[in-house]
C-alpha cells in the first residue's frame, strides 16, 4: 500500500497538525475560561483534552466556538491517528491517494477531491473544515 507521501513530507505534515491542535487546545482553554462560570466550575479543573469522554462532553455543550474548536482538535487526533496508521493521505471512500496539494490546503482531509465532493454533494451541511 502506497499513499503517494514519503516518510519526510509526512513527517512535516505531522508536526504542523501537532502545532496546530496545542493551538486549539489553547483556544478551547480559554473559551472555556470565559465562558460562563457553570461551565468554567465543571470543566476548568480538567487540565488536558487528552481524554476523550470531555471532547465528548465538550461537543453536546451548545457554545458554537468551542464546539468548531474540538471539531478541529478532533479531526487533527483523527489525521494523527491515521499516521499512526499508515495510511494518511489515502481517502477513506475509495481507497485513492489524496492529492499531497490537497493536504496541504486541509491537512485533515479524510477524503480525496472527489470523493469529498460527492460527500458534499450529499451532505450539503457539511463544511470542508469540519471532515
Ligand atoms: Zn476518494
Amino acid at each position: 500500500m502506497t499513499t503517494g507521501l514519503d516518510r519526510g513530507r509526512i513527517a512535516a505534515f505531522r508536526e504542523r497538525l501537532e502545532r496546530r491542535q496545542q493551538i486549539v487546545h489553547e483556544e478551547i482553554r480559554r473559551a472555556l475560561a470565559e465562558s460562563d462560570q457553570q461551565h468554567h466550575v465543571d470543566l476548568a479543573g480538567v487540565g488536558d483534552l487528552e481524554d476523550h469522554a470531555l471532547a465528548d462532553l465538550l461537543v453536546d455543550e451548545s457554545l458554537a466556538d468551542i464546539h468548531q474548536h474540538v471539531q478541529e482538535y478532533r479531526a487533527i487526533d483523527a489525521a494523527l491517528m491515521r499516521m499512526e496508521g499508515g495510511h494518511y493521505g489515502v481517502c477513506v471512500d475509495c481507497g485513492g491517494d489524496i492529492d499531497p496539494e490537497r493536504l496541504e490546503v486541509y491537512p485533515t482531509a479524510v477524503r480525496c477531491f472527489d470523493c469529498q465532493s460527492l460527500y458534499e454533494r450529499m451532505h450539503p451541511a457539511t463544511s470542508p473544515h469540519s471532515i
